[in-house]
């Protein structure tokens, strides 16, 4: 795997350099892993003496405003002329949203990512499940591109890390992962900044939000099954946004002797996405497949067309069926 590795690098790196109008994009619901790799990647590109726009294809939420080079940000444009098109953390084309067609009409496409479901849409594909996050896969890209990785590549980067594996939690984390956050820090990056911006700084807001939703606990299956709901009527008598159901469903999680967590949530009447968490042995990338969404065994997600009361019952069908 690694030679074949290294190739994949090399060709990527090829690509970059034979490059001058390079695009990225976020994917939708952009997460940690997603905004740290964009901007370290983007960064170093633009070290390069490239031009770099990182498309800005959904909200970036408040946890990430305090990243290094959020300049680098734009809004959707229509420029012809993509010499190089690079999507990070996407398993499929369909989630970079309104920034899909620039990927399609790009001269170039590099995917990027370390989801076992990934769909290979690129002309040269990156995908490397074993990583424990895209910002993984970046930093032995930038680690090989001639150019130095300073403070604001190794913050963002180790923001990617440490947010895609539930802070070195999840059992995706490998000796390689701590030697990469090892290095990252040597770069004399400020971790507390890091630590306070993300896990530290949960608005009123959305500390009600997580109330209310707590409020509609179910415990099932022995306890061994923990699923809440967020609908817009919380959202509304809470001020709050489904950017703030962040962080519920590994609460629940996080009770004792709970298998799978599910949360709900209700983006409108017929749509309700929903995200699933595990413990020790359900895969839920397998329940959440089922409905075409994907992830990790510990962490997935996907969207149910149906009201919030029959997601519930067919999300719940499909765990009784593997716990
Ligand atoms: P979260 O539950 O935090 O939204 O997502 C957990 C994991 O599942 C992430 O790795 C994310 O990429 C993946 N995921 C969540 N929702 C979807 C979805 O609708 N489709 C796919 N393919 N992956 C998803
Ligand atoms: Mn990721």
């Amino acid at each position: 795997m690694n030679k074949e590795l290294d190739l994949l690098i090399e060709k990527c790196i090829e690509y970059i350099k034979a490059s001058n109008n390079i695009y990225l994009a976020s994917h939708i619901q952009p997460d940690g892993d997603n905004i740290g790799s964009l901007l370290a990647l983007g960064r170093a590109i633009e070290k390069l003496n490239k031009n770099v726009h990182i498309i800005k294809v959904d909200n970036i939420p408040k946890d990430y405003q305090f990243l290094p080079n959020m300049h680098l940000f734009k809004e959707l444009n229509t420029e012809k002329d993509i010499d190089l098109f690079i999507a990070l953390d996407s398993g499929d084309i369909d989630r970079l949203g309104i920034a899909k067609d620039m990927a399609l009409k790009a001269k170039k496409l590099i995917n990027i990512d370390h989801h076992i479901t990934n769909e290979n849409f690129g002309d040269l594909n990156i995908v490397l499940p074993t990583a424990s996050a895209t910002g993984e896969i970046v930093y032995r890209i930038i680690k090989e591109m001639d150019v130095e990785m300073d403070e604001d590549i190794s913050t963002c980067l180790y923001v990617a890390i440490s947010t895609d594996t539930g802070s070195f939690m999840y059992d995706s984390t490998t000796k390689y992962t701590h030697l990469v956050a090892a290095d990252l820090l040597s770069k004399d990056i400020d971790l507390n900044n890091i630590i306070v911006n993300i896990y530290q700084s949960r608005t009123l807001e959305r500390t009600r939000l997580f109330i209310e939703s707590l409020n509609t606990l179910d415990i099932l299956k022995k306890g061994k099954i923990a699923i809440v709901k967020v609908t817009q009527d919380m959202l509304k008598t809470c001020r709050a946004t489904l950017e703030d159901a962040e962080g519920i469903v590994s609460f629940i999680r996080d009770i004792e002797n709970v298998e799978v967590a599910c949360i709900l949530k209700e983006v409108n009447k017929e749509e309700i996405k929903v995200s699933l968490r595990s413990k020790k042995k359900v895969d839920v990338s397998n329940i959440s497949l089922r409905f075409n969404g994907g992830g990790h065994k510990r962490a997935a997600g996907c969207t149910i067309y149906d009201n919030i009361e029959n997601a519930k019952k067919l999300i719940l069908n499909e765990i009784y069926n593997v716990i």
